[in-house]
């Protein structure tokens, strides 16, 4: 038996007002004036002084502001890279990501197409990264997706949606001030929150669970709890746990794999750019058969929170559409197979999966 070797984020700050401190941690992290610090920022801030005014830009440096209407793709990757390429003076010094889930997969893949030929699409796979990505750091501003943590950069191709997993794609430097998502609009929070609980739903659930993941699952599980049914956690006090869970469950995905949520919420983004955070939440509603206590609880806390669920969102689609959304679950072999076992292709059949989306 050969065990996987993984890499881990190197450095971490945790507490309350720390982004303070991104001043004195990248400073050290400048190789000359003409190495510019790159920071891909969610444009939801481009107003909001309370953050920009924080971000210490010298030299060359410079925010770019991205929407995160939509999800990273690889065109869009090539597009930065290419961007930074010809108004920079010299490879940058870093690229600091802030924003969700979209802003950290973004800085995380510039910062290894920076290094590396040809496009971003090539890279979508395992272990296909040749050279080391540039210094980057991930401050999430909603938490929940564990990209902070993740050894994957998820990414829409134009074949498929697929992450760049790599040693080089984790973070350098991870910031955690949970400061920082306490304007997070309470749907979004609720959304982006259950892609943590739905993590540790489908990792604590699945044949390839272990105890290094099985403890982190855990932990992450029992805080989601607490987040979204204790009445008496105060505010800051479910930012700041909210903030760890992700992290926990992005490590137990580390060592494990997710599942049938998972799969078939890439299958909804890939046809109807359904977000994770609300494709997760639309799919796992419908899945009591696979995981039905985490379903039952899930089900708890959206009543709890008042969140309404788009319905109907398959009605329309026609039988080509089922294929392409069917074709794009289906080829995430691990994900089945870390849910159902080896046998998976026989348990989750086209037809199965037909169904299960129908109810959506
Ligand atoms: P997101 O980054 O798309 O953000 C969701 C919304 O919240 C956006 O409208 C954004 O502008 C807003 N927002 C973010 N911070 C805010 C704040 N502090 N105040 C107000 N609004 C704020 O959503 P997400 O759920 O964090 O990320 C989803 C993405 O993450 C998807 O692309 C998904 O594929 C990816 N993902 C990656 C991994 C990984 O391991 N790399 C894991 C899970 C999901
Ligand atoms: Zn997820």
């Amino acid at each position: 038996m050969s065990y996987k070797n993984f890499p881990m984020v190197p450095r971490v700050v945790f507490g309350r007002g720390s982004f303070n401190q991104l001043s004195e941690i990248i400073t050290p992290k400048r190789l000359n004036p003409d190495a510019p610090f790159i920071f891909l920022v969610d444009d939801v801030f481009k107003n909001n002084a309370w953050i920009t005014s924080r971000i210490p830009l010298s030299y060359d440096d410079k925010i770019i502001y991205i929407s995160a209407d939509e999800e990273p793709k690889t065109s869009q990757v090539d597009e930065l890279v290419e961007d930074i390429i010809v108004t920079t003076k010299e490879r940058p010094s870093g690229i600091i990501g802030i924003g969700g889930g979209t802003l950290l997969d973004l800085a995380k893949a510039v910062s290894i197409m920076l290094t590396n030929e040809g496009e971003a699409k090539d890279y979508q796979g395992w272990d296909l990264v040749k050279n080391p990505a540039i210094y980057h750091v991930g401050i999430p501003t909603i938490s929940g997706t564990g990209a902070e943590v993740s050894r994957t950069t998820v990414l829409t191709g134009p074949t498929k949606k697929l992450g760049i997993n790599s040693d080089f794609t984790p973070f350098d430097q991870v910031i955690l001030d949970s400061e920082l998502t306490k304007d997070v609009p309470t749907n979004q929070w609720f959304y982006t929150g259950m892609d943590c609980f739905i993590h540790c739903a489908e990792s604590l659930n699945g044949t390839y669970l272990n105890t290094f993941s099985e403890t982190y699952g855990n932990m992450a599980y029992d805080l989601c709890k607490e987040i979204f049914l204790d009445n008496t956690l105060s505010d800051v006090g479910s930012q700041e746990k909210l903030m760890m869970a992700s992290w926990h469950g992005g490590m137990s995905i580390v060592y494990s794999q997710v599942g049938i949520a998972h799969a078939m919420s890439y299958g909804l983004s890939y046809l109807l750019g359904t977000k994770h955070g609300i494709g997760n939440c639309i799919v796992f509603d419908h899945l009591e058969e696979y995981y039905p206590k985490e379903v039952a609880l899930f089900k708890t806390m959206k009543s709890k929170h008042n969140i309404m669920l788009p319905q109907g969102i398959c009605s329309n689609l026609t039988d080509e559409d089922f294929d392409i959304m069917i074709g794009v679950a289906l080829g995430l072999g691990p994900l089945w197979e870390n849910a159902l076992g080896n046998n998976w292709k026989k348990i989750m059949t086209a037809k199965k999966l037909k169904e299960l989306y129908q109810k959506m």
